[in-house]
């Protein structure tokens, strides 16, 4: 596994989106086609899945390499507009996991009205980077979904705008957008959201 370069290339940035395809579809993440994935190596492009494409069994040339302020080439996924939004607005964000996983897609449905779930008092906040006790309070956005990708990006970035510090994001019965400064960073925010999402899920239930 290469999750932990800190993608200095083009290649370890291809590396890296592989790897994070092949680690999310074995957590059943990216069911039947679904997810994408980016990395930005330090030349500034960034690396991402080809749209369409089964993530958990990725080649090299299932991933496009861009540049930050190119319109994205012909077989981008429509979601690409997402991830680019996200590392202009912050130069610290090094990889970006976005995943259709079950505990996100189910709890983004049921708080969606609330516009946000709050996860607080759980040991596993400290996966989160800065993040150093459980006495924390996250607020994860949940965005309603639309397949009108640019007016979804701009209520991002206006929600972002406004202040959050959980990495990562809810599209209301659709999935989760995690980041982090590597790819592992990112896959390690995903892990923890995906987790505690399932804590709340269960203890809705009790
Ligand atoms: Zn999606």
């Amino acid at each position: 596994m290469s999750l932990a370069i800190l993608q200095a290339t083009d290649a370890d940035a291809v590396d890296a989106v592989i790897d994070a395809g092949r680690f999310s579809a074995t957590r059943g993440w990216v069911p039947a086609t679904s997810g994408n994935f980016s990395a930005r190596a330090q030349d500034g492009r960034i690396a991402i899945t080809a749209s369409g494409v089964d993530k958990g069994a990725l080649s090299a040339a299932d991933v496009l390499r861009i540049a930050l302020d190119a319109p994205p080439p012909a077989g981008s996924s429509a979601e690409t507009a997402l991830h680019l939004a996200l590392y202009r607005r912050d130069a610290a964000i090094g990889g970006i996991v976005h995943i259709h996983s079950p505990h996100a897609t189910v709890l983004s449905r049921r708080r969606g009205a609330a516009g946000e779930i709050l996860l607080e008092n759980y040991e596993l906040l400290k996966a989160f980077a800065g993040i150093r006790t459980h006495a924390t309070r996250l607020a994860v956005p949940i965005f309603p979904n639309s397949q009108d990708i640019g007016a979804l990006a701009d209520q991002i970035d206006r929600r972002l705008d406004a202040g959050t510090a959980a990495p990562g994001y809810l599209l209301a019965g659709h999935g989760l957008y995690a980041w982090g400064a590597t790819m592992r960073d990112a896959l390690r925010h995903a892990e923890a959201f995906e987790f505690l999402f399932g804590c709340e899920l269960v203890g809705a239930a009790a």
